[in-house]
């Protein structure tokens, strides 16, 4: 236990009944599967947010900030520390009016991706269509460069403003964001060890007035190819690994290995794609990680190649 009784005092003084003590993680992620957070916060205000964060940095108290936890795998013994959700305090879409390359639409790191989407869709904007469909927050969005084969975050994204663990706010242009296949990395990080303690707090978009009517039936045509292709209602972090650079993709690789609807526990292979991982109902995260650590020594023995997850394994 890292967070003594005067702590949590502190805590249950701010926060009354916006903290949790305990909080099983497996209530926050759409795997269903996580052990106890110590103690998990949704701040409902930017001040009590910064307070929060100045708080823990100087208590040397770690926390992590998650967004909707759709590609998370927490493990069965939880998390030490603060678990900190942005999606009571900053969910605000807006956009700036006077840019001559397009409309830049700002969108707070706790709104939902669909929310930004739907905005864009409303409003005529062209560029958001790619994320169609991706559950989770703006945030966890960037963190991941979550995308498509029609494009990711990288490809409208201008700007993110992060909160230091002094409590500063701080602008990174996109010159210095460095994208990689689902993953960012601002220099501030790449120099930390361990996990950042900055955390992103918006994102800013540019986009492009185009044909509402068009844009639509672009959304409509996206979306129906997507509910063909995924598990849609069962549960799970979308895709489990990342794609190979080259060649076939995990889910390709995965059938071709014959592991397609092969289970571990409550955990098992989606029948529909094989990249997917399912929580058949009574999973354990250390069902998932078994079934994960079988599908990479099968695909290596037969391809020779590591599949890598795309799925965060955080826990202590
Ligand atoms: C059914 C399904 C379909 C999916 N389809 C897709 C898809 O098509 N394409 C795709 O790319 N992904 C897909 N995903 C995965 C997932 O939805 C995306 O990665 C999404 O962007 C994660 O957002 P989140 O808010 O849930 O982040 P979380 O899962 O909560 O967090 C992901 C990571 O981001 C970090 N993080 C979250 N918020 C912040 C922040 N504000 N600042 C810094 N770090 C932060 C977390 O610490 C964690 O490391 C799918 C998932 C599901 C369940």
């Amino acid at each position: 236990m890292r967070i003594d009784a005067v702590s949590r005092n502190w805590l249950t003084k701010k926060f009354g009944a916006n903290v949790c003590f305990d909080e099983p993680m497996a209530r926050h992620t759409s795997l269903r599967v996580g052990g106890p957070a110590e103690a998990f916060i949704a701040p409902n205000s930017f001040e009590r947010l910064v307070e929060l964060v100045e708080w823990s940095f100087k208590k040397k108290i770690p926390y992590v900030v998650v967004g909707h936890g759709t590609n998370l795998l927490v493990k069965d013994s939880g998390i030490k520390g603060l678990v900190i959700v942005l999606m009571d305090c900053l969910c605000t879409i807006e956009r700036k009016e006077g840019e001559k390359e397009g409309v830049m639409v700002t969108a707070m790191a706790g709104a939902r991706i669909q929310s930004l989407c739907s905005y864009a869709l409303v409003n005529g904007l062209n560029g958001m269509n790619f994320a169609l469909g991706i559950p989770g927050t703006v945030g966890g969005g960037i963190m991941m460069n979550a995308g498509t084969a029609l494009g990711s975050m990288e490809s409208v994204l201008k700007a993110i403003h992060v909160l230091q663990p002094w409590g500063a706010v701080k602008r990174v242009g996109i010159e210095n964001l460095a994208f990689s296949y689902r993953g960012l990395s601002w220099k501030e990080n790449q120099l930390s060890n361990g996990p950042s303690l900055s955390f992103i707090i918006d994102g800013s978009f540019l986009l492009h007035p185009s044909d509402p009517h068009e844009l639509k039936k672009e959304a409509e045509k996206i979306q129906g190819a997507r509910k063909k292709s995924q598990p849609f209602g069962r549960l799970s972090a979308g895709c489990f690994f990342k794609n190979p650079r080259t060649g076939k993709t995990a889910g390709e690789l995965i059938e071709l290995a014959g592991l397609k609807e092969i289970s571990i526990g409550g955990a098992g292979v989606s029948p529909i794609h094989a990249n997917f991982i399912i929580n058949n109902g009574n999973a354990t995260a250390a069902d998932i990680l078994a079934l994960m650590e079988t599908i990479q020594e099968k695909v290596l023995q037969t391809f020779n190649i590591y599949l890598e997850e795309e799925v965060k394994i955080i826990g202590s």
